[in-house]
């Protein structure tokens, strides 16, 4: 679950030979700079043993870099956006605000508990994460690659996501939530991932 990841088009020119180049990135005697990243936690519950356990195998790896000489960034943190994450405040009597405040520093808590070492904690309501992922949305949008577009279909507000019709159980029940997906339809934008096909076939 945890990903590793590491900018530019050296990487991915070694990713492409498969995971034993990028091992010897990691543990051989390339130095250059990457970054480890946990999931981004999402705020809606507490932390349970997931976050822990993806926490644990990243930290566990981002350690046995440093021994060896290398100089990993690992980062982890909370998700704060998010309808779900809305609905969970309101349940409990909490401004959005008070809830991710609450529920982002359970998760420093229990990282402070099993020790973990990561070097930054990011939350998606940062100013500074605002800011760059702002800069990063007007390149993709100067570049010509975001379109608007109408969608419909079945959603499952539990999952936050729409559902194929064939996943779904006692006509149009969520499989996972057994309760009732609603028929929407939105406006929204959508990434021309089409234009890059080719290259990512390659
Ligand atoms: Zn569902």
């Amino acid at each position: 679950d945890g990903l590793v990841s590491h900018g530019g088009r050296r990487f991915m020119s070694r990713w492409s030979k498969g995971p034993r180049p990028f091992l010897r990135m990691c543990f051989g005697s390339d130095s250059t700079p990457f970054a480890i990243t946990t999931p981004l936690f999402y705020v809606n519950a507490d932390p349970h043993m997931g976050s822990a356990y993806t926490t644990m195998a990243t930290d566990a790896l981002s350690r046995s870099l440093r021994m060896s000489g290398k100089k990993p960034v690992m980062i982890t943190g909370c998700d704060e956006h998010g309808d779900k994450i809305r609905m969970s405040a309101e349940k409990l009597g909490r401004s959005p605000r008070e809830h991710c405040d609450k529920v982002s520093s359970e998760f420093v808590s229990l990282f402070d508990k099993f020790g973990i070492e990561y070097d930054r904690f990011c939350r998606t309501t940062n100013p500074a994460h605002e800011t760059i992922v702002l800069q990063f949305m007007n390149r993709v949008w100067d570049n010509g690659d975001i379109y608007k577009s109408e969608y419909e279909g079945l959603y499952c507000t539990g999952c936050e996501e729409y559902k194929d019709t064939k996943d779904l159980v006692n006509n149009d029940e969520c499989p996972i939530h057994l309760t009732r997906c609603e028929l929407r339809k939105e406006e929204n934008y959508f990434f021309a991932l089409s234009k890059y096909q080719n290259r990512i076939e390659k």
